[in-house]
């Protein structure tokens, strides 16, 4: 049997933090759930990951504020795990400690320049221009003419539009102000999607391609050379009605004349970056490998054919897959970027349970899937959870423990009623300029907005 009531402390408040909040809440009435965020905001990728001017994917935040506003939940933002409290002290506090903190970094290329001036991963210059705290001084160089972006999933997509799109298109939206104010003045002409494979093997999603399509902006460059598909190809699209909807997009755009738009967005496919080259530290141009498909074991991988070619590149933005980041105190396998699991409960060395440890989203399952993914991923976790024999019966798990910690620490958290006046306050100053909030960019600015700390 496990505890009456039970408290459980989730470390990371995105979206699979939030799921398994919930999931904890609907499951038992006994439950008392703390969450805990390094920022001071909650909702974690939701608002720092998804586009600007994908607003309504960002409606699920909807549904997290009614899981805050429970009052069986307490929120303690500002707080980082592994530095400020270690996971052994929440262990010491709750009955069960659920990680959730997401994939937080990225992969890189492993090609030479890639450390040149002007080549970033997307994840920076995606959380830059949500106004992430940490990625506020970033300035990306906008001032050259022409952007390559590697990759052929949605981040690319996202990052890929967020270049082509004029500023006036998104000063409705909830981009960091800075960021408005560096893209108004962007030199970006051409923006290239590269992908190492061929069309049947992107990752996009065909909502995120179409819009693409119908960029006011930008003409969709395709060359029909590179929508022609070798026989397992072919079975692959054969088989997918999502990527028989993709190809008719690329096929279109592939057969339309460019338009005479501002920018031009040209995706290629069976290209892959070889090395990028500089001028005064800064990357001025990419030598690009033709790839061929090469069948191993049924999967189809990129094989270089040994043609290459140079193309202007200003601005590199590798957009290949987030990766997580250690969490201290806590097993992590260095190979997959991810906290090792059986699914839900994190292992150890000896790839036995760690009991009352467990992990969801993707720090556990890896960087894929949408964001309403991770939902029956957290709710699997908190199922395994509840049906657990037993759990490490904690020292102290009163609802003064954590908060005492905390101040003896002297650490200043953000309570959910410090979040809802910092939220208040953005979305105030969103409504006076027709957006929907003017985001709060610096950790101090946020702590002031959200007053004295409280749950
Ligand atoms: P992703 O979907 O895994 O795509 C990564 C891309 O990078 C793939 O095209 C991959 O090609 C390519 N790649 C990997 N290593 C490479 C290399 N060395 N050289 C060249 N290309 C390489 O990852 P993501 O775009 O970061 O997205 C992460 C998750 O978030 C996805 O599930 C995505 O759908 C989701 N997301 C959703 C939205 C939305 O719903 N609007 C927005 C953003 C993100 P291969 O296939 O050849 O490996």
């Amino acid at each position: 049997m496990t505890p009456s009531p039970i408290r459980v402390a989730i470390v990371g408040a995105g979206p699979s933090g939030f799921f398994a909040a919930d999931a904890l809440l609907k499951a038992r009435e006994d439950v008392r759930v703390d969450m805990f965020d390094r920022l001071p905001t909650p909702y974690g990728l939701v608002r720092y990951g998804v586009a600007p001017d994908h607003a309504k994917i960002k409606a699920v935040t909807k549904t997290f504020e009614r899981t805050s506003g429970d009052s069986r939940v307490r929120f303690f933002g500002n707080v980082d795990v592994g530095k400020d409290v270690t996971i052994e002290e929440l262990q010491a506090r709750s009955h069960a400690v659920i990680l959730s903190v997401g994939a937080s970094s990225d992969r890189s290329l492993g090609v030479p320049g890639e450390d040149l001036a002007g080549s970033l991963s997307a994840t920076e210059f995606v959380a830059w221009y949500n106004g992430h705290p940490e990625y506020v001084d970033l300035n990306p160089d906008l001032s050259g003419r022409h952007a390559v972006v590697v990759g052929v999933g949605n981040v690319a997509v996202d990052v890929a539009r967020i270049l082509s799109k004029s500023v006036d298109e998104l000063r409705s939206t909830d981009a960091a102000d800075h960021a408005l104010d560096a893209l108004a003045q962007s030199n970006v002409e051409t923006v290239t999607i590269l992908g190492r494979r061929g069309p049947a093997q992107a990752k996009w999603t065909t909502k995120e391609l179409r819009e693409l399509a119908e960029l006011e902006n930008a003409d969709l460059i395709v060359d029909p050379a590179e929508l022609e598909l070798d026989p397992a190809s072919e079975a692959v699209v054969a088989d997918s009605p999502a990527a028989q909807r993709d190809m008719e997009i690329l096929r279109a755009a592939a057969a339309q004349p460019p338009q005479g738009k501002p920018r031009r967005l040209t995706i290629r496919f069976f290209a892959s970056p070889v090395a990028l080259e500089g001028e005064e530290g800064h990357v001025r141009r990419m030598m690009v490998g033709k790839n061929r498909l090469e069948d191993r074991d049924g999967y189809l991988a990129a094989v270089a054919t040994g043609e290459e070619e140079t193309i202007p590149a200003d601005l590199v933005l590798r957009s290949v897959g987030y990766r997580g980041v250690p969490l201290a105190g806590v097993p992590f396998d260095e190979r997959k970027g991810v906290i090792p699991t059986d699914g839900d409960r994190v292992l150890d060395e000896h790839g036995e349970p760690i009991p009352g440890l467990y992990a969801c989203g993707w720090i556990s399952r890896g960087p894929s899937g949408v964001i309403g993914t991770n939902k029956p991923d957290a709710v699997q976790t908190v199922e395994t959870l509840l049906a657990e024999p037993s759990l490490p019966e904690p020292d102290d798990a009163s609802d003064e423990a954590i908060p005492a910690l905390l101040a003896s620490r002297g650490v200043r958290f953000v309570g959910v009623e410090g979040w809802m006046a910092l939220d208040a306050a953005e979305m105030a100053a969103g409504e006076a300029s027709g957006r929907p909030r003017v985001k709060v960019t610096s950790v101090e600015a946020m702590l002031e907005k959200a007053g004295s700390a409280g749950t």
